[in-house]
């Protein structure tokens, strides 16, 4: 068995299911050369550090944060290191006077700026709910073209909407990753929502947590190579990587 690089998810993926399950794969990923491990996630990575610390988590290889506008390496050490190459790319994509025009102008519905979060080069509101989250989008696309941001707006779990850098996403910064560091193929992504749809792109075999996304929020040509896992979190993700002939068999399987 060769090496692949493993991108995960962290909310609703990696930290979904049964913490033993978890252990498990890890504990079998560490043993095994050539194996290389990334978080990619919407978490800010002051929140990605404490979700790591908090559920005892094996500390990745690299990490990307923000929804893709931030990434992170793990240097020999432990310590971790922003690559300054991306955050140039991200900065330079990102306007923050007119993000803060947008913050200013004031907010449609009951769209808010999430709670306790300082997130970088992009913006990220919450709403009270789906059917709130989907009336307030236009209104806030409308809000960032008066005050000239030019973003990506990107909807998940039902009620975050992140404004990004144009560009700049899970997808974009995992490429760039794979590419700056010579990273082993294939490239396995896993996720459970809308923001990591360009996560399951940049992917060999993009792998879907089997209560994630509807088929139908799925674009097509996307929808005919994902893999849904069979079980939750790293249980199902187990059992996909020994499906993919990368991994021996779970011996904690139900
Ligand atoms: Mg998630």
């Amino acid at each position: 068995m060769g090496g692949f690089h493993l991108v995960t998810d962290l909310d609703g993926t990696w930290l979904a299911g049964s913490p033993s399950a978890r252990q498990g794969l890890e504990a079998v990923l560490a043993a095994r050369q050539g194996i290389v491990l990334t978080f990619a996630t919407g978490r800010t990575f002051t929140s990605a550090l404490e979700a790591i610390a908090h559920w005892d988590l094996h500390p990745p290889d690299h990490l990307i944060t923000d929804v893709g506008a931030a990434l992170f390496h793990r240097d020999s050490t432990g310590n971790w290191v922003e690559n300054q190459v991306w955050a140039r790319r991200a900065t330079s994509a990102w306007n923050a006077s007119a993000a803060a025009g947008v913050l200013a102008a004031g907010l449609p519905g009951t769209l808010r700026p999430q709670p306790d979060l300082v997130p970088l080069r992009r913006l990220a509101f919450q709403a009270s709910g789906p059917a709130e989250l989907a009336a307030a989008e236009p209104g806030l696309a409308e809000t960032c073209r008066l005050q000239g941001l030019v973003a990506d707006l990107l909807p998940s779990h039902g009620i975050y909407l992140d404004v990004l850098p144009h560009g700049i996403h899970k997808g974009s910064a995992l490429a760039y990753l794979q590419a700056a560091c010579r990273l082993p193929r294939p490239i396995v992504g896993c996720g459970d929502s809308t923001n990591d749809l360009a996560l399951f792109e940049a992917a060999d075999l993009p792998l879907l947590m089997q209560d994630g996304l509807p088929d139908r929020e799925i674009p097509a040509p996307l929808r005919d190579r994902i893999h849904r896992t069979k079980a939750p979190g790293p249980e199902g993700i187990h059992l996909a990587l020994a499906a993919f002939g990368l991994l021996e068999g779970a011996s904690h399987g139900r």
